[in-house]
C-alpha cells in the first residue's frame, strides 16, 4: 500500500464517521510557543483550549510534523523522522473513548480491500499483532480495549504518567492516553510488549483522552488535577511513515516510498551499498545509518523550504541550515566532495509531489535556496580544510593529540563542525581532545548568555536552541513521550 493510499483510506474512514476534513497546515507553528508543528494537534489547540469555537465537533487531519528533538534517533531507529507526517482523528466536545478506541481498532483490523458489510476499507492488520497500553489508573480505557476490542489481558499493559499522561507542560488540560503498537516479530527483539522492547514493538498510535484540568505541573508525572474540562475532547495521531513500513513490509520508515528513491540516489551518488542493518556491530552499520539520516534530512529541508523557511543563524532558518549541512558532512564522510543538494532534493521533490504539488511548483525556488546553501557551505569547508590539514600536521609530528582550542577555533572562526573535524583527524590517526573542546564551547555558550541578559530576546530563539539540545518544549508538547525521546 503506497503512502498516498494509506492517507486516502484514512480520511475516506473518518469522513464516514462524520470528521470534517481538515487541511495540513504549515510546518512552521502557528502558536508562537513552539517553533514547529509537532503534532497534528498543535493547529487544534485553541479550540482545546476552548479560546475559539471549533466549526465541528469532529475532524480529521494528515499534518506535517518537524521534531526536532528526534534528530540524534533519526537512522539508528527504524521508527524517527525530522520529517513525518501525523494522521489524527479528533472530537471537540463530542465523542469519546467509548468511540474513539473501538474506530482505531476498527480501521487498523479492517481488511484492505473493504469490509463485506460496511463497503469501508482499513489497513488488514493482524490483530494478533497488535498490543496496546493504556494509563495506570485508566479502568476505563482498558475494559473498553478488553470488553468491547476483544483484545487479550496478555497484549493490555498499564504505563505510567511519563509515558502514558499527556499535557501541555503547564496548567490547562490534560489526560491520559492510550497507544497501539505493533509487533515486528521474534527477530526484532525480545517478546513480552512494549514494555519490554520498543523496537520490536513499534509504536504507531497515540489516543488522548483529554478530559481534565490541571492548576500545575511541576514535571510529567508530578502535577495537579483541579477537576473536568467543560467538554471531553479527542486526539489523536498515528505516524503515517510508521504505518507505511509495516504496510509495504520494509525494515524502517526510510524505506517507504516517500523516502526510499532519496536513499537510493545518496548511496548511488556515493557508490555505496545500502544494506538495511540496524544492528550497530554490524560493519555496514555507519553507512546504513548516514543513508537514512541523508534521506529523511533531504525531505525535511525540502519540506521546510516549501513552508517558507529559510537558511539562517536563528529559530527555524537555523534547523534547516543545520538539516542541510548534515546531509553535506554525511556525503563527505562518505566521500563525496561535489555538490549532492540539486540531484538529491529533486529526487525527494518527484517522490512527495503527488501529494503536495506545490513541491513541483515551487521547486525553482525551492531547489535555488538549497543549492545556494551547499554552495556556502562548501566554502566554509575548504577554508576550514586548509586549516585543519596544519593543525593535524603539527599534532602529528608532536605525537599529541589535536587540542581541543584547534577545534573550537575551526568551529568557531570557519563554521567547521566537530564531527568533521574528528573523522578528518581519524583518518590521519589523529585523536582530538574532545574534552577541551566541550569546555570551550560551554564558556562561549556561557558568555552569551551573560550578553544576551540585558537584551530582550526573542522566545523562538530560546525555543530553537531547546529544541536543539534536545530538551522538549516546554509548552505543547503536543504527545508524551517515551523513553527514546527522553533519551535524546
Ligand atoms: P516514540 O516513543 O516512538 O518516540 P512518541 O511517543 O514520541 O513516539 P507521540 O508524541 O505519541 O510519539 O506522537 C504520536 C505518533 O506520531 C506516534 O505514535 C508515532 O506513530 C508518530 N511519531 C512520533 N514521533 C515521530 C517521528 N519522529 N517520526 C515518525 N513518526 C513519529
Ligand atoms: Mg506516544
Ligand atoms: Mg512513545
Ligand atoms: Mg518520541
Amino acid at each position: 500500500m503506497k503512502t498516498e493510499d494509506i492517507t486516502r483510506t484514512w480520511y475516506d474512514y473518518f469522513a464516514a464517521k462524520g470528521h470534517e476534513r481538515v487541511p495540513s497546515s504549515s510546518l512552521v507553528s502557528p502558536d508562537p510557543s513552539v517553533l514547529f508543528t509537532i503534532a497534528g494537534m498543535v493547529p487544534f489547540i485553541p479550540y482545546f483550549l476552548g479560546t475559539e469555537t471549533p466549526p465541528y465537533q469532529r475532524a480529521v487531519s494528515v499534518q506535517k510534523c518537524i521534531r526536532t528533538a528526534d534528530i540524534e534517533e533519526v537512522g539508528k531507529t527504524a521508527r524517527h523522522g525530522t520529517f513525518f507526517q501525523m494522521c489524527g482523528n479528533f472530537s471537540f466536545g463530542d465523542y469519546f473513548k467509548e468511540r474513539a478506541i473501538p474506530m482505531a481498532w476498527e480501521l487498523l483490523t479492517t481488511p484492505v480491500e473493504g469490509d463485506p458489510q460496511t463497503g469501508l476499507r482499513g489497513y488488514g492488520l493482524d490483530p494478533e499483532r497488535l498490543w496496546v497500553t493504556v494509563y495506570q489508573d485508566d479502568d476505563e480505557a482498558y475494559t473498553i480495549w478488553r470488553d468491547v476490542v476483544g483484545v487479550p489481558e496478555a497484549r493490555i499493559q498499564r504505563f505510567g504518567p511519563e509515558d502514558n499522561y499527556w499535557n501541555t507542560g503547564q496548567p490547562g488540560p490534560g489526560g491520559p492516553c492510550s497507544e497501539i503498537y505493533f509487533d515486528r516479530g521474534p527477530a526484532y527483539g525480545r517478546d513480552g510488549g512494549p514494555a519490554a522492547d520498543e523496537t520490536r514493538f513499534i509504536e504507531i498510535w497515540n489516543l488522548v483522552f483529554m478530559e481534565f484540568r490541571l492548576s500545575a505541573v511541576r514535571s510529567k508525572s508530578d502535577f495537579d488535577v483541579a477537576g473536568p474540562l467543560q467538554h471531553k475532547n479527542i486526539d489523536t495521531g498515528l505516524g503515517l511513515e510508521r504505518l507505511a513500513m509495516v504496510l509495504q513490509g520494509v525494515e524502517n520508515m526510510y524505506e517507504t516510498d516517500q523516502v526510499r528513491p532519496v536513499l537510493d540516489r545518496a548511496a548511488e551518488l556515493a557508490g555505496v551499498e545500502y544494506t538495511s542493518t540496524e544492528d550497530p556491530q554490524d560493519p555496514h552499520h555507519s553507512t546504513d545509518v548516514r543513508l537514512r539520516m541523508i534521506a529523511d534530512h533531504v525531505r525535511s529541508a525540502l519540506m521546510l523550504i516549501s513552508d517558507g523557511v529559510r537558511p539562517s543563524n536563528e529559530a527555524g532558518g537555523f534547523v534547516l541550515r543545520r538539516l542541510i549541512r548534515r546531509v553535506i558532512l554525511g556525503m563527505r564522510l562518505m566521500g563525496v566532495e561535489e555538490p549532492v543538494f540539486a540531484d538529491l532534493i529533486a529526487v525527494s521533490q518527484q517522490a512527495m509531489k503527488g501529494v503536495y504539488p506545490e513541491v513541483e511548483t515551487e521547486f525553482d525556488t525551492i531547489r535555488q535556496v538549497a543549492v545556494k546553501e551547499e554552495q556556502a557551505f562548501l566554502r566554509t569547508i575548504s577554508a576550514g580544510t586548509a586549516k585543519l590539514d596544519h593543525a593535524v600536521s603539527d599534532a602529528q609530528s608532536q605525537n599529541r593529540p589535536l587540542s581541543g582550542a584547534d577545534a573550537f577555533a575551526l568551529h568557531d572562526t570557519y563554521g567547521f563542525p566537530i564531527d568533521l573535524t574528528l573523522e578528518m583527524a581519524a583518518e590521519a590517526g589523529v585523536t582530538v581532545d574532545e574534552e577541551q573542546f566541550r569546555a570551550l564551547m560551554a564558556e562561549q555558550r556561557d558568555r552569551a548568555r551573560a550578553d544576551a541578559k540585558g537584551k530582550k530576546s526573542g522566545h523562538a530563539d530560546t525555543e530553537v536552541y531547546r529544541q536543539i539540545r534536545g530538551d522538549r518544549p516546554t509548552q505543547f508538547t503536543g504527545y508524551t513521550a517515551h523513553s527514546s525521546q527522553s533519551r535524546v
